[in-house]
C-alpha cells in the first residue's frame, strides 16, 4: 500500500511543478486570496533555484531580486534618495582549497586529495615537525578527561582522532551517544594550539568510521576563521603509516582508550611536513529595502526580516553533512512574505486616502545567519539618519503559528510597549508569550544595540529548525496571515503614537547566547559583534548588570586575551569561556582604542 501512494504523491508534486513558480506568479495574483499569496511567495523562496538562499550562492541574487520586485509592484518607494533600493557589501564566505597544499611523510608526498585534505579553518603555511598522539585531543576537566596530561606537544604536529571517546556507546562518559562540544575538530585546534602545537592532524578511528574517505574542507559557513596552527585531515592509510612507527595501530590505540576510558597518548618517533594554502573567497551580498512615504520623514519606523537562510547547509545546519539546499521555509521565507504582506496592506490603505505620520521603511535582510551582518550593516548606514527611527519590528519564523500562540520579544524595551501589544491582541486573540529582551539571535538585536526600542514575532522552534525539511508545506498558511494581520496592526498602532520611549530591558535566558552548551554555564554578558572575524572578539555592546559591565568593559573594546588564551575570533572566545566556571575570576587582555588593557573580571552564570 505504501508504493501506490508514494507514487500518487511523486505525480503531484510533479505536476505542481512542472509550472514553473515564477510563471505562475505572473497568472493571476489578483484573483489569490491573501493568505495564498503569502504562502506561494514562501513556496517560491524555497525552490531549489535559490539555492537555500545562502550567502554566496547565485540563488541568494535571485531571492533578492524577486523581493525588489515585489516592493516595486507594491507601489513601494525605494528607500534611499537617489533611488536605490539596496545596498551591497563584501562578506568572507568560505575557504577554497589552493596549491600548494600537501602532506610529506614516509618519503612520500601526497597532495590534497584523497589521502590529506587541509581543514577549512587552518592557517596558510609550511611546517616540520614531529608528531605526537594525543588520543582524541580532548582536554575536558568536567569528564575529568585530558588527553595531553602529562604530554608535552610544543611545536610538535599532534595527532588525533575524530570524535570522541566512546562515541556511539550509550553508557560512555561524554554524554552517551551525543558529541559533546569537546569533540568539534575547532575545539580540538584550539586546545592543541594553546598547549603550544603547531599543527593539528585528525584521522577517523576505526571503531565507528573505518574506511570512510577523507573529508573535504567546508567552503561554507565561517568556517574559515582560522584556528591560527596548520590543521588537516589524514586518510586512515596514513594515520596506520604514522601509528605503525610508534609499533600500534588506530585500532588498538582506540579500544586502549575506549575500553578504560583513559586517555593514552605517546609520541611517535617521525616527523612530517604540513603544507596548506587556503584561499578565502568573497561575495558582495545585499540588503533590499522599500519605503512607504509619510507625512513627516524625520520619523521612521523600520518593518525588518531576514531573506537569506542555509544555503547548502555547514556548520549552522543541524545537518552539517548533508550537502543540499535548506529551503528555510519558516526561517525566514514566511518572515520575508509576512513583510512584504505588511506592506502590501499598508500600501493598499495608503491608496486608499491614508497617510501614515512615519516613513515606513520595510527591510530585507540578508546575512542574517552568518550573525546578523546585513542588520549590522543597516544600522550603520542606514537611509535616514538611526536617530530618527523609533521603532524596530522584525519578523523571524512567523510561519508555524500552533493552538494561537505567538512569541513577542522585546516588550520591554519601551515603556509603551507592553500596552500596545496588549491593545493589539485584543482584537488578534493570540495565545501571547512575551518576553522583555531586546537582544536575540536574529537582527533587532542590531536595532537594540544602538538604543532602537524592537518588536521581534516568532511562531515558535521545531523539529525542522536549520534542517532541510524546513519546507514550504510545513507552513500554516492562515497563521501566516494571522501573524501580518497582527504585525501590520502593530505598525499601525506605532504610527499613530508619539514616539516611544526605550528602555534598557532585562536579559533573558532564552536569547543572546554565545559558546554553546558543554560547559559549566559561565556567563560574561558580552554582546560581540559578528562581522569582526579575526583580530579578537569585537564587542558591540554588554549587557545590563552583568559581569562585563561590572569591570567596565564597553562597546567597541577588542578581547584578545582570556587569562592565557589568545582571542583571535568568536571560536576561541567560546572556548575559552567553556573552560570556565561560574564564580572563576579572570584577567582579560582587551584593545581599546589605542590602549591594551587589562581587566579581571569575576564570572557569573548564565541567566
Ligand atoms: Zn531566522
Ligand atoms: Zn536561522
Amino acid at each position: 500500500m505504501r508504493i501506490p501512494g508514494t507514487l500518487a504523491l511523486g505525480a503531484l508534486l510533479l505536476a505542481a511543478f512542472t509550472t514553473p513558480p515564477a510563471a505562475a506568479a505572473r497568472g493571476a495574483p489578483a484573483a489569490l486570496p491573501d493568505s495564498a499569496r503569502l504562502l506561494r511567495l514562501v513556496r517560491e523562496l524555497g525552490d531549489p533555484r535559490f539555492e537555500g538562499r545562502g550567502v554566496g550562492t547565485a540563488g541568494i541574487e535571485l531571492a533578492a531580486g524577486l523581493v525588489e520586485r515585489e516592493m516595486r509592484a507594491l507601489g513601494l518607494a525605494p528607500a534611499w534618495d537617489d533611488g536605490g533600493w539596496d545596498q551591497s557589501f563584501e562578506v568572507t564566505t568560505g575557504a577554497e582549497v589552493g596549491r600548494p597544499t600537501s602532506i610529506a611523510l614516509d618519503g612520500t608526498l601526497y597532495e590534497a586529495g584523497d589521502a590529506f585534505q587541509p581543514l577549512g579553518f587552518s592557517s596558510n603555511g609550511t611546517l616540520t615537525a614531529r608528531v605526537v598522539f594525543a588520543g582524541y585531543g580532548i582536554s575536558a576537566p568536567g569528564y575529568d578527561y585530558d588527553d595531553y596530561a602529562g604530554l608535552d606537544v610544543r611545536d610538535r604536529i599532534v595527532l588525533v582522532l575524530s570524535n570522541e571517546p566512546g562515541e556511539l556507546d550509550s553508557t560512555s562518559r561524554f554524554d552517551g551517544t551525543v558529541n559533546t562540544p569537546f569533540a568539534e575538530l575547532r575545539t580540538k585546534a584550539i586546545n592543541a594550539r594553546e598547549r603550544g602545537a603547531l599543527g593539528l592532524l585528525v584521522v577517523n578511528g576505526p571503531r565507528w568510521h573505518a574506511g570512510e574517505p577523507v573529508r573535504r574542507p567546508r567552503a561554507d559557513g565561517q568556517g574559515y576563521m582560522s584556528s591560527g596552527l596548520l590543521t588537516g585531515w589524514l586518510a586512515d592509510s596514513l594515520g596506520e603509516a604514522l601509528m605503525r612507527r610508534a609499533g600500534t595501530d588506530l585500532d588498538a590505540a582506540q579500544r586502549a582508550i575506549d575500553s578504560l576510558g583513559r586517555p593514552r597518548s605517546f609520541p611517535i618517533p617521525d616527523s612530517v611536513t604540513v603544507t596548506v594554502t587556503l584561499a578565502r573567497t568573497r561575495a558582495r551580498i545585499r540588503n533590499v529595502v522599500g519605503r512607504l512615504p509619510g507625512r513627516d520623514t524625520t520619523r521612521v519606523l523600520v518593518v525588518g526580516a531576514h531573506y537569506d537562510h542555509l544555503g547548502f547547509g555547514g556548520e549552522r545546519s543541524l545537518r552539517p553533512d548533508e550537502r543540499v539546499a535548506h529551503p528555510g521555509a519558516d526561517d525566514n521565507a514566511s518572515g520575508t512574505a509576512a513583510l512584504l504582506g505588511v506592506a502590501r496592506l499598508l500600501a493598499e490603505r495608503a491608496r486608499a486616502g491614508w497617510r501614515p505620520e512615519h516613513d515606513l521603511i520595510f527591510a530585507a535582510f540578508t546575512g542574517e545567519e552568518m550573525g546578523v551582518v546585513g542588520s549590522s550593516h543597516f544600522v550603520d548606514r542606514p537611509p535616514r539618519p538611526l536617530a530618527s527611527v523609533e521603532a524596530m519590528l522584525n519578523l523571524d519564523m512567523v510561519g508555524r503559528l500552533k493552538n494561537g500562540r505567538l512569541m513577542v520579544m522585546g516588550t520591554g524595551t519601551a515603556a509603551e510597549f507592553p500596552a500596545l501589544i496588549e491593545n493589539a491582541n485584543r482584537a488578534a486573540g493570540f495565545d501571547l508569550k512575551t518576553s522583555g529582551d531586546g537582544y536575540g539571535p536574529s537582527d533587532h538585536s542590531s536595532f537594540y544595540k544602538r538604543q532602537v526600542p524592537v518588536l521581534m514575532l516568532f511562531t515558535g522552534a521545531h523539529a525542522d529548525y536549520h534542517r532541510p525539511s524546513d519546507t514550504w508545506d510545513r507552513i500554516d498558511e492562515s497563521g501566516l496571515w494571522r501573524v501580518t494581520r497582527f504585525a501590520a496592526a502593530l505598525v499601525e498602532s506605532l504610527d499613530a503614537r508619539p514616539r516611544p520611549h526605550y528602555l534598557k530591558a532585562k536579559a533573558d535566558s532564552t536569547s543572546g547566547r554565545i559558546g554553546g552548551g558543554g560547559g559549566y554555564g559561565a556567563y560574561l554578558g558580552t554582546i560581540p559583534d559578528f562581522s569582526q572575524t579575526e583580530g579578537g572578539v569585537l564587542l558591540s555592546g554588554v549587557r545590563e548588570g552583568s559581569p562585563a559591565e561590572q569591570a567596565g568593559l564597553a562597546p567597541g573594546d577588542v578581547i584578545v586575551k582570556f587569562d592565557d588564551v589568545r582571542i583571535d575570533n568568536l571560536y576561541d572566545y567560546a572556548y575559552a569561556l567553556r573552560s570556565r566556571r561560574p564564580g572563576q575570576p579572570v584577567r582579560l587582555a582587551v584593545q581599546r582604542q589605542e590602549n591594551r588593557i587589562e581587566v579581571t573580571v569575576t564570572l557569573g552564570k548564565r541567566p
